[in-house]
């Protein structure tokens, strides 16, 4: 939620201005401490500096000292300087000069800045002309009150808005370098971005593309997959890991969970490999593990048993992207694995996006030729049927900034999931948080919970403005999308169980304190 402060508010907590700042300061402090994103507008920039040396002048007055301007002003930048590391500058744009109709152009000016926050912003102020003449102004007092009284609770799913807070300078400024220099298409931030990617992972090659989804059909698309062939993978996944294999003729044959981690179980995988080899025409030919939640798969059995059938094996990192297994990192882990740049994904852009990654010279030209409708040695020799399957240079741009600062997100990440799962404790409601083998570091795309009464509790945590989701409610084996396989309720048992009972909280880097209180707080109180 957005929340701009007028001038007042800012001038009572610089200078300590009675009889409001303790009000003023409670008002901002909340917002502060509850993910509200602060806002101060540029445009009252120098009634904010002019005023806040006012006030510091005339307090040293009234207790008789006699303070030189230099010191006068200095201290004002400092308080100033100190209030900005919290908060946004709404920047002035040119449409605010055209206020001179009104007759209050100051009051107008900042009106219209403020619409530019969108339609759930509240301006918080004591000016009793903004309160009376718009509805979404506030007082000071009000929003003390209306926050207590949790009318004002907002805790997003997933805070996208924080991160952007903090890298809002390097984001414009990539922008605007982009637009310059005009290489819209495979530009120099994609080399950029994916060096730093092979770096970040540990591969040889990272291939930036259109989307998480199109980063798994062009691997299978480099092996030749199509009618005939069988590829192995979990039913407990987004539509996308299954979909793919669809799309090209293939059939996917899916391999039951393991209960505790939710990813695909090794010993199911042998013995499905052994059942259509037995009982099909269908030919092996690879397996698709998906990392779920951030929590990568058992690579190691999974590769051995992949070997003794010659099978690839594809890595769906999507949202493992950030883990570790056995110190390698989540995209290292199999023959080629992929990646989702979508915005609530672990690492995510402004709009679509993926990258694959392998170490195989042979595999990583094929998937740079498949990227642009399967060219040759130049652009206008087609040697394979390929995609446009490009990624956008303004989005690969907007990654680089997001990727420098994606280390320290994962620490919050995993502090947050800590900080669940060590003081969530329900014995009456049987809760299940989730398991992290040793071996193992969760990227945390999810912090996800099993519980008989998974209805009732998220009824009850919608109640108290806390929003949960449910993935996934339907096992792939029992989508429409996929009746043609033939599969039936009962057909993967665990993966039924984890869907009828699984429910994801609130995770992001940037859950505060007060956010992840309230929210054990509720649960535990059930
Ligand atoms: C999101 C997701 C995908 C697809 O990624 P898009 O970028 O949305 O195409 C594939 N697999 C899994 C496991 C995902 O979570």
């Amino acid at each position: 939620m957005n929340v701009l402060i007028d001038t007042d508010i800012i001038i009572d907590i610089c200078t300590k201005r009675q009889p409001y700042f303790t009000k003023s300061d409670t008002a901002y402090t909340l917002a502060k401490d509850n993910g509200y994103r602060i806002w101060i507008y540029t445009g009252s920039l120098q009634t904010l500096y002019f005023e806040i040396v006012s006030e510091i002048k005339k307090s040293t007055i009234n207790l008789g000292k006699q303070i030189p301007l230099s010191k006068i002003k200095k201290q004002a930048r400092e308080s100033l300087r100190s209030l900005s590391q919290s908060i946004n500058w709404l920047a002035a744009l040119s449409e605010d000069g055209d206020v001179f109709s009104d007759s209050n152009p100051i009051i107008c000016q900042l009106v219209k800045a403020f619409g530019r926050l969108g339609e759930n912003a509240l301006l918080i102020t004591r000016n009793d002309e903004l309160l009376k003449k718009n509805e979404k102004a506030i007082s000071t007092e009000n929003f003390i009150s209306k926050f207590k009284s949790k009318e004002l609770r907002s805790i997003p799913f997933i805070d996208l808005a924080a991160q952007q807070d903090l890298l809002r300078d390097g984001l414009e400024r990539k922008i605007h370098n982009v637009l310059h220099h005009g290489q819209y298409i495979l530009g120099p931030e994609i080399r950029e971005l994916e060096k730093e990617l092979t770096r970040y992972v540990g591969v040889k090659h990272a291939i930036t593309c259109s989307s998480g989804t199109d980063a798994l059909l062009m691997p299978l698309m480099a092996f030749g997959i199509g009618p005939g062939d069988a590829v192995f993978t979990t039913p407990f996944t987004f539509i996308a890991t299954a979909e793919v294999i669809s799309l090209l003729g293939a059939t996917p044959v899916f391999v039951d969970i393991d209960s505790r981690t939710f990813n695909l179980d090794p010993e199911k995988l042998r013995e499905a490999i052994h059942r259509v080899k037995k009982d099909t025409n269908l030919r092996p030919r690879g397996v698709i593990p998906v990392d779920l939640f951030g929590l990568p798969a058992e690579y190691d059995i999974i590769m051995s048993i992949a070997e003794e059938s010659q099978l690839f094996v594809l890595e769906d990192a999507a949202q493992g992207f950030g883990g570790v297994y056995k110190q390698r990192k989540a995209g290292s882990l199999a023959h080629v694995a992929t990646t989702s740049f979508f915005p609530a994904k672990p690492l995510g852009a402004y709009g679509d996006g993926g990258a694959i990654f392998t170490d195989d010279d042979g595999l990583a030209e094929k998937l740079i030729s498949l990227r642009v409708h399967g060219k040759g040695s130049h652009k206008y020799e087609n040697v394979r049927i390929g995609l446009n399957g490009r990624f956008d240079t303004l989005q690969a741009a907007l990654l680089i900034p997001k990727l420098g600062l994606f280390p320290e997100e994962l620490k919050k990440r995993q502090q947050v999931a800590e900080k669940y799962t060590q003081n969530i404790k329900n014995t009456s409601l049987k809760l299940q948080c989730p398991f992290i083998p040793s071996h193992l570091k969760s990227a945390w795309a999810q912090y996800s919970i099993l519980a008989d009464r998974r209805n009732f509790i998220q009824e009850e945590l919608k109640k108290e403005r806390i929003p949960t989701v449910v993935y996934y409610p339907t096992p792939l084996h029992l989508q429409p999308a996929f009746s043609n396989l033939g599969y039936a309720e009962g057909d993967f048992p665990v993966s039924e169980m984890v869907s009828r009972r699984i429910f994801s909280l609130p995770m992001s880097p940037y859950l505060q304190e007060e956010q992840s209180k309230i929210i054990i707080e509720v649960l535990n109180n059930l």
